[in-house]
This record gives C-alpha cells, structure tokens and sequence, in this order.
C-alpha cells in the first residue's frame, strides 16, 4: 500500500506540471484501446459478474464514449474565468488536489470506474481504486488499460486491499479525497473516516427509483421502457426503476404488457449473445433479495410472477398489492424485482416517489408535459425523466440526494469535484 500511494504521489507531482491539453491527448488512445479490445474486456466482465455480453460491450463503448467527451470538453469547463470586480484583474483557476482514492463497485465494474477515473486525471490529479473484492481481473485489467494508453505510471494504480484496510489509506496524508460508489453501508463508513481527516468525499450510494405511469401515459411505450429500466443487468443498479406507481385506471393494461415482456426475456449462459438476463454477480445478493420478497409475500404482497431462486439466479419477479411498509418498497432491491402499488391522483403519486430514503432518481410517464413540468420541484431526487428510464449520460450530472449521497458525478460538475477552485485577485 505504501508504495503504491508514494508512487501516485511522486506521479502527481509531475503529473500536475503537465497542461491540461497535454493530458487530454491521451484520451483518444484510451478510448482507441477500450474500442479495440472490447470483445475481451466484456467477456472478463460478465465471466467476473455474470452480465450478458451484450450489456458487458455496450458498457466498455460507453466508457469510450465517455473519454471522447472529455477530450472534447475538459479544456472548456477547467479553462481560466475571468471575474469582473475593482481589482485591476481577478480569476479563478482550477487546480488539482492531489491523489484521489475511489472505491468502486462491481455490478458496473468498467463503467463506475471509468466515470470516476477519467475526469479526476484529466483534471491533474492521480487516483488509486479499491475496486470491489470479486471483481478483481476487471481491477487489475483498468490499471493495464491506462498503462496501454500512454498514462504515465502512477496516474492510475490498482490498490487490491480488503475493505477493512479502507481506514488506514483514508487517513493517509498522501490521500486528498475520495469518491465512493456503493451500498449505503459502505457510504456511511467511508464518510466517518473521511470526515475524521477532513477529507472531501463524493458519495454515489444506493436508490430505490420509483417509475410512474399516470392515467395519460402511453402504456405500450412506458412497457418497453420499464423492463429495460427493471432487468438490465439483472436489476443490480443503483439507478434501476425498483417501485412500480401505476396509476388506477392502466393499472391492468400495463400489468399483463409488462408479464409478457419479462416471460420473453431469454434467459441463459450470459456469454452467449442472445442471453438478455443473467444471474445475479453472487449468492449472497440473490439470497438477500429472495428475503426482502418473502418478507413481502408475509406482508400481503402478491406474486404474479417468478420468486424462485436458483443458486445466484432469481427468476424475473412481479410483486403487486405493495404497501409501503413491506420491504420490496422501503428498501433497495438490487435484483430483478418490481414492487406495483397503485394511486389515483397525481399528489399522491409524488408523495409515495418520495416516500423513500433514497433520492436519486424518478421516471415519469404522461402525454401532458406541461403539467407534469410544473411538479418538477416536488420531486425530492437527483433527477427526473420524463417519458424516459433514469440512465447516465456523460454530458449530465449524475448523483442523489437524502441517502443516495452527495456530490456528482460526470459532465462539467463531475470533474469539478476534485479541484481547488482558486480564486486570484491582482490589485
Ligand atoms: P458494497 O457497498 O459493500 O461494495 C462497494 C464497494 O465498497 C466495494 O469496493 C467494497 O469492497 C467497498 N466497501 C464495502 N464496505 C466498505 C467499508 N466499510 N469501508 C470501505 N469500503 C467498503 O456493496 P455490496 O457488494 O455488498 O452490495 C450490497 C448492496 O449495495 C447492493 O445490494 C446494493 O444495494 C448496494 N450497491 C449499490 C451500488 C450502486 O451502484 N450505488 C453498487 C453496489 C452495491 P469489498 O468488495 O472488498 O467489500
């Protein structure tokens, strides 16, 4: 661990002389690299955490489309700003911290590192990951990635350490900030080491999405869209529609659409390219979800679909009569579990979205936009989409609010999270 922290420190260093044009220009490689071997890359991924290939690809083009973004950008958002005051010249500039430490998850294991690690280097800082303990080819395969494309060492190192061990590194005075992103748990450790060092951290925690269908909605379209936002990836994402609010009146339309869509998810060996839903990336997290449905179905819950478990894979599942006691509502299911619970009115409909710990992110579907744009401010999460599944995209913002955490994460705010804003004022 030592070494590993020295060496990011003295690459920093030098690292942080270098221009900002200078560094950008390794990005085309890096994404040169990821484009060119993303067949490989997937195929580490899904063998780690049992995605389908097909979403372990579309993962590593989303990284490369993420380096193109801030080639494209960083220059712009990171530029030199001009302030107008009594001063004969006053500015801002920004700077670099120092070495950063993200500690990542695994259900996307290039993705979440990738969106962490791209910004914070270009930036002028270096990082060192603690990626999550069974993902650790993917880990040590990024670390090789930036080494392939020209980052100078140091820029980008691996530190395979157990998460015990994340205390000691935090308290290391080599260590400027931190960028967590995982279970609310591990939020809550991460930010009592971090704020006994008055350390910065950006937290990107859990979220338990609800995805509203009211009276008005294209039922058809908020169907196909609300599979995708349930099962991609099985259900493991923070970001996943996980409460189903259905309005009274398409409750049935909707409810016998969405059956047979998830009946014809084919399901299989995740590395055969048909395979559309995998198993879950361990035991452990299909056992925990099979516990929070049980507990439900005790409460009263329905099953209309699925509920069985097989080893790490649990069957597509559809759970209506939820109340908002039972567990499948209060808590994140990290799986591929909708929850249905029905309203009537559109007040109501937003007071269960934000009855919920978690405030990252809310679909809504309705034909009258108008309407629905003036109840924006009455949704407590970190975004909201209209007529649209909740997916990050390199040139928004991207994090929560309540205990989905703090900070953000991608376009211009992302990678202004680990600089010193400097402000310079010349009489
Ligand atoms: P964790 O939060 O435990 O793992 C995420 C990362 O944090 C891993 O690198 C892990 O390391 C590390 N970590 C865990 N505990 C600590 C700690 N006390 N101090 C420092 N680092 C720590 O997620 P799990 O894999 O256990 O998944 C459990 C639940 O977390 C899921 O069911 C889901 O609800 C949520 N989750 C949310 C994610 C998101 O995208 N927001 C991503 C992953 C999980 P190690 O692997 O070595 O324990």
């Amino acid at each position: 661990m030592d070494t590993i922290l020295s060496l990011a420190n003295d690459a920093q260093n030098i690292w942080k002389q270098t221009t900002l044009h200078q560094r950008i220009l390794l990005l085309p490689k890096l994404s040169e690299v990821l484009l060119e071997n993303k067949i490989d890359y997937a195929t580490i991924i899904t063998q780690e955490m049992r995605k389908p290939i097909t979403q372990s690809i579309a993962e590593i083009e989303k990284c490369a489309l993420l380096c193109s973004y801030y080639y494209e950008n960083a220059e712009d958002f990171l530029a030199t700003e001009s302030i107008k005051t009594e001063a004969s010249e006053s500015f801002i500039t920004y700077e670099p911290l120092g070495v950063i430490l993200g500690i990542m998850p695994w259900n996307f294991p290039f993705w979440q590192v990738f969106r962490f690690a791209v910004p914070t280097i270009v930036a002028g800082n270096t990082v060192v990951v603690k990626h999550a303990s069974n993902v650790s080819k993917c880990a040590e395969l990024i670390e090789s990635i930036f080494e392939k494309a020209g980052f100078p060492r140091g820029c980008y190192q691996n530190l395979p350490i157990s998460s015990n061990k994340v205390a000691n590194v935090i308290a290391n005075p080599i260590i400027k900030a931190i960028s967590l992103t995982g279970s609310e748990q591990a939020g809550m450790a991460v930010a009592t080491e971090a704020g006994k060092q008055l350390k910065k951290c950006v937290l990107e925690l859990g979220g338990n999405n609800a995805f509203i269908v009211l009276e008005d909605a294209n039922v058809e379209k908020a169907v196909a869209i609300a599979v995708n936002a349930r099962m991609q990836n099985a259900g493991q994402s923070c970001i996943a529609a996980k409460r189903f609010l259905l309005h009274e009146k398409i409750v049935e339309d909707f409810i016998t659409q969405f059956k047979i869509a998830i009946q014809n998810l084919k399901t299989g060996n995740p590395l055969e390219i048909t395979t559309q839903i995998g198993s879950l990336a361990r035991i452990d997290l299909a056992e925990e979800l099979e516990v929070q449905v049980q507990k439900s179905i005790a409460m009263g819950a329905k099953l209309i679909l699925g509920g069985n478990r097989k080893e790490a894979f649990y069957e597509p599942t559809i759970l209506t009569e939820v109340s908002t006691e039972m567990p499948v509502f209060k808590e994140e299911t990290f799986g591929p579990v909708a929850a249905i619970i029905t309203f009537k009115t559109v007040e109501e409909a937003i007071a269960l979205s934000n009855k919920s710990e978690f405030g990252l992110g809310v679909s809504i579907f309705t034909q009258n936009i108008a309407a629905i744009k003036a109840q924006i401010p009455a949704f407590n999460e970190g975004a909201v989409f209209i007529n649209e599944m909740v997916k990050s995209d390199p040139r928004l913002p991207f994090g929560g609010i309540k205990k989905s955490g703090y900070g953000r994460e991608l376009a211009e705010d992302g990678i202004k999270e680990f600089v010193n804003v400097k402000t310079v004022v010349i009489n």
